[in-house]
């Protein structure tokens, strides 16, 4: 019987929106689940009860990320990592278009809802789709935060902030350019 740790239960029971539809792993034997169990702690098994479910939709093995991310990519999407301070290639990015998942593809914000936060990572007060971004409390540092992931891949994005009244929502989705890709309407 495999049990999460405590890391990962945690991280689900406190998803504030979404929680993405479990994809049952099915046909594995119990030497196979240990080896996926070891290679996908961070993104994808959340619970066993007869079937190892799949927290995401995409998923990949650490193996696979690595060959797939720069090593910078990996550091940030797959390690929660976070890019230096005005260093992204996409903080001053102001045309019309979408800016999608790095690790996956999937659409996370429309160009329309960035706006300059002057934190020195892109934001944007809305997110495309509430089911395109899963919601985690993240207590690191000495501070209690909202992470950010796709919901698609777990891909870790940023984090999520109340501090910007001057937005239609009051919301700051403060986002590595490295997590994300834009393509131009
Ligand atoms: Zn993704």
């Amino acid at each position: 019987m495999l049990v999460p740790p405590a890391s990962v239960a945690d991280a689900s029971s406190s998803n504030l929106g979404h929680s993405s539809t479990p994809i049952v792993y099915g046909g594995l034997y119990k030497k196979d689940i240990d080896i996926l169990w070891d290679e996908m702690c961070y993104s994808t098994v959340i619970n066993y009860s007869g079937g190892v479910f799949m927290k995401y939709e995409v998923f990949k093995t650490d193996e696979q990320w690595k060959n797939e991310l720069s090593e910078f990519e990996y550091h940030v999407l797959r390690m929660a990592g976070t890019e230096r301070a005005y260093s992204g290639e996409l903080l001053d990015e102001k045309r019309m278009g979408t800016y999608s998942c790095r690790g996956c593809g999937a659409h996370l914000f429309e160009a329309e809802t960035k706006f300059d936060s002057h934190c020195g990572w892109p934001s944007f007060y809305k997110s495309l789709d509430t089911k395109a971004i899963e919601y985690i409390e993240d207590s690191s540092h000495g501070m209690v935060r909202t992470e950010v992931r796709c919901a698609k891949c777990g891909g870790h994005l940023g984090h999520l902030f109340d501090d910007a009244p001057q937005t239609p929502t009051g919301n700051r989705y403060c986002i590595n350019s490295v997590s994300i890709t834009f393509q131009a309407d």
